[in-house]
């Protein structure tokens, strides 16, 4: 029989932590208000109760990856393609600036119509204009010169969700085309050029097993990154996926709360997928042991056609011109939103 305390400190002592014991924290929703609580307290101790706050500027939906999963894959031929101009981007950036966001995230399927010189030119345009400010990539798998190439023109962070560490769960996920391997290797690259990398995963993805969860929650461990984002799979209606049942609320709770327990340094978004499954989800992530949140700062016109699930919520309080709501929301639930680059206190 295991004791949930037993259990949280040796997560804390993170190289105690064995399978079975994480497969108990993975596998019971009655110990999660425990779990939740403990993970609330770590989060307070390295963070208090900020918040931080990342304006989302959607770059492009054109993608030449195919992922079973998502909604903008090259073959989704149901969708209309966009793609920001370098002004588009930069005005997204000066309304974000305004209301207190002092990161902006750029964030795209894997478009070659972007070539380096042209990312180069965004980022450091950002860069100059906002020098007070963090610019966060997301624009998938490219070449370690490319990467640092976006460095020196001013990118400071890098999301790369790993999607799952087992390399049979990662071909069920993905086309022969993409490898596990090389995803892990442009994360460890990203590390070594300096940025600071956000990790992470779906939580419900088709065929995951709680076996899959414990790798990746061992990869998390082995690759200590800053960020980490997780939330649930949530089908596309134009995919191979489309049949798949979505991701559980409660299971993917449990997942941030362990992961805040496991690296308490962490920045963990309460993400839009959780807010698209459950009216209260960003208010439960919190909760749970996320502590930043990235309301939509896409141009409105584009914003439902960056459709990467069913449903995916662009208003509200996940629409950056909507930061009251979502700063009531926050409150709510026993937090402040700040206006803050919000680096990682490592
Ligand atoms: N192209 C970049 C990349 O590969 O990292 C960034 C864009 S990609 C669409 C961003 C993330 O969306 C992926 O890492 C994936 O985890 C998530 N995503 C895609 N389809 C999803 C779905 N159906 N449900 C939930 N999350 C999804």
């Amino acid at each position: 029989m295991y004791n949930i305390y037993e259990v949280v400190s040796k997560l804390k002592n993170e190289h105690d932590i064995d399978d079975d014991s994480l497969r108990f924290l993975l596998e019971n929703q009655d110990i999660e208000s425990v779990l939740f609580s403990e993970a609330d307290v770590v989060r307070r101790e390295h963070y208090g109760d900020d918040v931080y706050i990342r304006g989302l500027i959607e770059i492009s939906n054109y993608c030449k990856n195919n992922c079973y999963y998502c909604g903008i894959r090259r073959d989704n031929k149901n969708i209309a393609r966009y793609r920001l101009t370098k002004s588009d981007i930069l005005e997204c950036c000066d309304a974000g600036y305004l209301l207190g966001f002092r990161t902006f995230v750029m964030q795209g399927g894997e478009d070659g119509g972007f070539d380096d010189n042209e990312i180069c030119d965004i980022v450091s345009s950002v860069k100059s204009k906002y020098p007070d400010c963090a610019i966060t990539l997301s624009i998938g798998e490219k070449s370690k010169e490319s990467y640092k190439a976006y460095f020196d023109a001013g990118a400071d962070r890098y999301l790369l969700r790993h999607e799952t560490a087992c390399d049979d769960h990662y071909q069920q996920l993905h086309p022969q085309s993409m490898s596990l391997k090389n995803r892990k290797k442009c994360l460890y690259n990203l590390k070594e050029i300096g940025y600071q990398v956000g990790a992470g995963f779906m939580v419900g993805s088709p065929f995951q097993t709680i076996d899959n969860i414990i790798a990746d929650l061992r990869f998390l461990q082995e690759l200590q990154p800053d960020m980490v984002g997780i939330g649930p799979f949530i089908r596309h209606h134009d995919t191979p996926f489309k049949d798949f049942a979505n991701g559980d609320l409660h299971l993917t709770l449990r997942i941030i709360a362990i992961v805040r327990l496991m690296l308490p340094y962490a920045l963990i978004p309460s993400t839009t997928a959780l807010g698209t499954i459950s009216n209260d989800g960003r208010e439960l992530g919190l909760k749970a042991g996320a502590n930043v949140v990235m309301p939509n700062l896409s141009p409105s016109a584009v914003r439902s056609l960056y459709s990467l699930y069913d449903n995916k919520k662009h208003s509200g309080s996940e629409a950056a011109e909507s930061l009251n709501l979502l700063k009531k929301q926050v409150e709510h639930a026993g937090y402040r939103v700040v206006t803050d680059v919000g680096n990682v206190k490592r």
